[in-house]
């Protein structure tokens, strides 16, 4: 038995996560804020790090971030829902 010797390996310090729900929530909360960049520099960073490890959200974002730049260029109001769906659809199949 060799076991002890991965004693010597260095601990991988993980980000904290242990409470993911919250984060989650917290970045879906500021999803506007930072897409209009609008976010308190503290929020910013932390809902960078939070979407850095977290694809659900990372995937939410670039979804938004999707459909405002669509909509800037088609100067619509507001992208049509289907758009959305249709781009969410195609998101959730690419990060499976
Ligand atoms: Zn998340």
């Amino acid at each position: 038995m060799k076991d002890q010797e991965r004693g010597d390996q260095p601990v991988v310090e993980p980000i904290p996560h242990d409470t993911p729900g919250s984060e989650c929530e917290h970045a879906l909360q500021h999803l506007y804020e930072y897409l209009d960049s609008e976010m308190m520099p503290e929020d910013e960073q932390r809902m960078r790090a939070h979407v850095a490890h977290c694809s659900p959200c990372l995937a939410e974002l670039s979804v938004e971030d999707l459909v405002k730049q669509l909509v800037k260029r088609s100067c619509a109001e507001r992208a049509p829902e289907t758009l959305r769906l249709r781009i969410h659809e195609q998101i959730r199949i690419e990060t499976r």
